[in-house]
């Protein structure tokens, strides 16, 4: 367990001005409230804040979040109050303490419901102040890995699933990919014992039996790469790894692919100075080895949604085997290691929500203001966290940032819901597409519209945003009622009786209708047809002929 000076010290050695005295203060406070109390690995419970906090120092957070982090159980686990925490710490630490408090007292509720809920409650803290998330990620980290101090292994598995399901996505979307990759494997390792040992005996065998050809297959491609770019007079560093066990599982369950035919298993890194000595290494790399057609990625001109950015290509290396290779800047490996830690070093203003990078904390915002029913909140929730988004640009340069997969009509209603119901022709990167092309990272769309246009039926077909969805199905519902309506009003009228609006009031308890409309429209649908509505109309006089 880290010592109180040592934890000062690590806060030190990246912040010069650090609050010693809060940290001290918290530390101490923190050690006190939580006395004897012991966690299931038998050590004392003040051992867990104390790890988290160590987390978040790795992170090179500020002091508020180290203290809240040492303070983040007080609340929930000891007679501390949240007014206690506020008034010796203040309002910002309380604060904090505060969000991850509220997110762990719904936490492990069985029902899908429950879980939903307490997302919510997640992001509306962290939408508040972002390190709420960090303090509860690394909360989460400690308790994964000491995870099998755990002795029900219900509890355990509740405990992996929702590792997996949230917040290994949401370690994702803040960029931090070491902690999302620890969660996998740890929650991989809990759920699917079997397939986890199977997948590290193949990943061990991939390292020894390669070993008996005397060099490590990494090294070897490692010093490959570097021969390379020393002749192409480029300084770079290159790194090796195999990917975790998780994501190599996952790929070759999802895309059914086997082990060989991933190129994702060995992961190479070369990091340069500049952006344009990026490019001049792909160069080098794409013309020394054969390339994977369909794997480079340009996430330098068009990064990720959590700002990740790098180039990324496939290759089949001398020995035949499939490589992956990154190849960045230091500062955009900075951020991919850090993710928006990383920019939290730079930049102090917590509540500043209006870069770009806080936009899915938005979204996600949105939906918890619009939806009611847990159980489609989360649903959509997911669908937005886990849909990696394209970015596209309207006629005059404007960004329109989607989620992947979808076409030129949802492109056109997140636009604008007008432009969307008369959305005629589109022009995608200056040529005539149809309305149903699926569009690709960096698309320029020029929409033309007609007030005769209208939203087609099959256009359900071909959309996959919420937003374009629900304007065409408004649309199409009105639609139908009007038809039906004219048709009913038509039918009656051809009967030859006199179907006045003042008779079919009479009867439309009969038929359980509010109103006329509501009637004609049911005999349009062919619900009820018209001779049933004639026989309990009120009959005419005949008038006796003279
Ligand atoms: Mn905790």
């Amino acid at each position: 367990m880290l010592r109180q000076f040592e934890l000062v010290d690590l806060v030190k050695a990246y912040d010069v001005n650090a609050d010693e005295k809060l940290l001290n203060r918290a530390y101490v406070y923190s050690l006190r409230a939580h006395g004897t109390q012991k966690r299931d690995s038998g050590d004392p419970y003040f051992s867990h804040p104390v790890e988290v906090a160590g987390i978040l120092t790795q992170f090179k957070f500020d002091c508020t979040t180290i203290a809240a982090a040492l303070l983040h159980d007080t609340v929930e686990d000891t007679v501390a109050t949240l007014a206690d925490i506020e008034e010796k710490f203040g309002s910002e630490v309380a604060h904090v303490v505060d969000g991850v408090t509220k997110i762990s007292k719904l936490e492990l509720q069985s029902e899908d419901t429950k879980q939903a809920e307490n997302f919510r409650k997640l992001v509306l803290a962290m939408a508040t102040d972002i390190r709420v998330l960090f303090v509860k990620l690394a909360d989460r980290l400690h308790n994964m890995r000491t995870l099998h101090f755990i002795k029900d292994p219900e509890r355990r598995r509740k405990i992996a699933r929702e590792t997996l399901d949230i917040y290994a996505p949401l370690a994702g979307r803040v960029g931090v990919q070491k902690i999302k990759e620890t969660f996998e494997d740890l929650a991989f390792r809990e759920l699917n014992p079997q397939a986890y040992e199977m997948m590290n005996s193949r990943l061990d065998y991939l390292r020894t039996a390669s070993g008996a050809l005397s060099t490590d297959p990494i090294d070897e491609i490692v010093t490959n790469l570097r021969d390379l770019l020393i002749k192409g007079d480029l300084q770079a560093r290159v790194f090796g790894r195999i990917k975790s066990p998780y994501s190599i599982w996952h790929k070759m369950v999802t895309r059914n692919l086997t082990f060989e035919q991933l190129c994702d298993i060995l992961a190479f890194r070369i990091i340069v100075k500049t952006i344009p000595e990026c490019y001049q290494v792909l160069g080098i790399i794409h013309s020394a080895y054969w390339v994977i057609p369909g794997r480079f990625k340009d996430y330098i001109s068009t990064p990720k949604m959590n700002n990740y950015q790098s180039l990324h290509t496939a290759v089949i290396s001398p020995k035949y085997q499939r490589i992956e290779i990154q190849i960045r800047t230091e500062e955009m490996d900075l951020a991919a290691e850090y993710g928006l830690a990383a920019h939290w070093q730079y930049k102090q203003d917590v509540r500043a929500y209006e870069g770009k990078q806080y936009a899915w904390v938005r979204g996600l915002l949105q939906i918890v203001e619009q939806t009611s029913n847990p159980e489609e909140f989360l649903e959509d929730t997911k669908l937005e966290m886990f849909q990696d988004q394209v970015f596209c640009f309207t006629e005059r340069g404007e960004m329109i940032i989607l989620p992947k997969g979808v076409t030129v009509i949802d492109f056109a209603y997140a636009v604008d819901s007008e432009l969307g119901d008369h959305v005629i022709q589109a022009k995608i990167n200056g040529k005539l597409r149809p309305l149903k092309t699926v569009l690709q990272n960096g698309d320029q769309v020029e929409l033309t519209t007609s007030l005769e246009q209208t939203p087609q039926p099959e256009w359900i077909a071909f959309v996959s945003t919420g937003k374009a969805r629900a304007h065409i199905r408004q649309f199409l519902r009105k639609q139908h009622k009007k038809k039906a309506l004219d048709r009913g009003r038509q039918k009656l009228a051809e009967s030859g009786v006199i179907a006045s609006d003042e008779k079919l009031k009479s009867v439309l308890e009969i038929f359980k209708c509010h109103t006329v409309e509501d009637l004609c429209e049911i005999v349009g649908d062919d619900l009820v047809s018209v001779d049933e509505v004639i026989k309990e109309l009120p009959k005419e006089k005949i008038l006796p002929v003279p």
